[in-house]
């Protein structure tokens, strides 16, 4: 049999085409085992070496684009929501380094984590819900001699153990009563002293990502450890790519459950023709919802309001279609999709994750009601 190549034979294949055939290979034989708790560790570290976790920074050879960083995401969700969310955690903390100034990070631990060498992700869910309103901040810091110590608590930190990284941010009180208080971004080592990492979560999906709750007991962070300070200018910078490398994990996760309806559908067509939305529908919404990712992945550092508008636009429209795709890929394949190991119903468990992950449904829905127009 032949088969079709995007590519010159004689040239590499693209990022995401090699990230895809390393998911066939070794991710697709595991997801079941990622599915009850188990980390894919060797499959994102082969992820890393692949480059995927370093398409996306901005260096002398390639203009800066999320485009492949989003793709490569999107290919390993066809087959796995939790080491795609994975993939985004290492990505975000990528992105955090490689667009702050901080040269020691840049040059020392931005390399390990661009390779997949160290793993790590981000807690930044408390401060993007206290930014628009929901919530107050749950790091504070205290300014020291040669950086901060910080306490507090996060709930959720994904894709780290002792040996990771993770991206923080921490509300640090003025000196001059009555002042405002900043709003701080760093790096910390999951091994440092006075971090506790504790994986006590039971959650219906996303077993395999190493989802840790982090206490911080006075955490010293030097100051070759600090993103932003403070973080107003950096935060604009950075937020909207934040959040539109999330969609990598929408649109694999759509492009899986239109897949799961095609395959019943030479058995059971004649009588899921009669369901409300078709495999076909997905299909339209999934090329709309790429075409404007990848349209909106070539500027991620334009600041302006209507840009984010129209990123917060394609993030909630994934997450909406992600949750409808998989609950019509169950209603299609019925009750081949309902036993414990079918793929249906891990699909469906896992789309929930991609419509409640920081910036939540809910959260979207409230920015763009709170955003100005333009
Ligand atoms: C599998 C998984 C991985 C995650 N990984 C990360 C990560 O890597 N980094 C990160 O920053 N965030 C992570 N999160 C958090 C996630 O991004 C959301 O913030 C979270 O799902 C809640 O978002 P929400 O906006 O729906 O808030 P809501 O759930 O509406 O509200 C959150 C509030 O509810 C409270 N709450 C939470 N659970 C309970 C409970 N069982 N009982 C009572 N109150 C509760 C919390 O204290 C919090 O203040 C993860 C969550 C999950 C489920």
């Amino acid at each position: 049999m032949s088969v079709a190549l995007s590519h010159s034979p004689l040239a590499p294949p693209p990022m995401p085409e090699t990230i895809a055939e390393i998911a066939r290979r070794r991710l697709a034989p595991q997801v079941r085992d990622i599915d009850a708790g188990l980390y894919p560790e060797g499959v994102m570290r082969a992820f890393g070496a692949a480059g995927a976790y370093a398409s996306h920074l901005s260096g002398p050879s390639a203009p800066l684009d999320l485009s492949d960083a989003i793709s490569a995401t999107s290919r390993a969700a066809e087959h796995c929501l939790c080491t795609a969310f994975c993939m985004w955690c290492q990505n975000a903390l990528a992105w955090y380094i490689y667009s702050s100034d901080n040269a020691s990070l840049k040059n020392n631990l931005g390399p390990k984590v661009a390779n997949g060498e160290i793993l790590g992700g981000t807690g930044l869910s408390n401060p993007m819900k206290t930014f628009f309103g929901i919530e107050t901040m749950r790091l504070k810091g205290t300014p020291v001699e040669g950086g901060y110590t910080v306490r507090g608590a996060l709930p959720w930190v994904s894709n780290v153990d002792q040996t990771g990284y993770f991206g923080v941010v921490f509300e640090v009180e003025a000196a001059e009563e009555g002042a405002a208080s900043r709003r701080v971004m760093a790096v910390v080592e999951g091994g440092a002293e006075g971090v506790k990492l504790t994986e006590d979560h039971d959650f219906v999906a996303m077993g395999g990502t190493n989802t840790q709750a982090v206490q911080m007991r006075d955490v010293f962070i030097a100051d070759d450890m600090l993103l932003a300070d403070p973080i107003d200018d950096y935060l604009k910078k950075i937020r909207a790519g934040f959040v539109l490398m999330q969609t990598g994990m929408a649109t694999g996760m759509i492009r899986s459950c239109i897949g799961l309806m095609r395959q019943v559908e030479a058995q059971l067509g004649h009588v899921n023709k009669y369901l409300d939305r078709q495999p076909g529908d997905f299909e339209t919404e999934l090329a709309e919802l790429e075409e404007e990712i990848h349209s909106l992945a070539k500027t991620p550092y334009d600041t302006s309001i209507s840009y984010f508008r129209r990123v917060i636009t394609a993030r909630l429209k994934g997450g909406e279609a992600s949750v409808a795709a998989a609950h019509y890929a169950m209603l299609h394949c019925g009750a081949r999709g309902y036993v414990g190991q079918g793929v249906a119903q891990r699909r469906l468990r896992e789309a929930y994750f991609v419509a409640i992950v920081t910036p939540a449904t809910k959260q979207l829905r409230k920015m763009l009601a709170e955003l100005p127009a333009a």
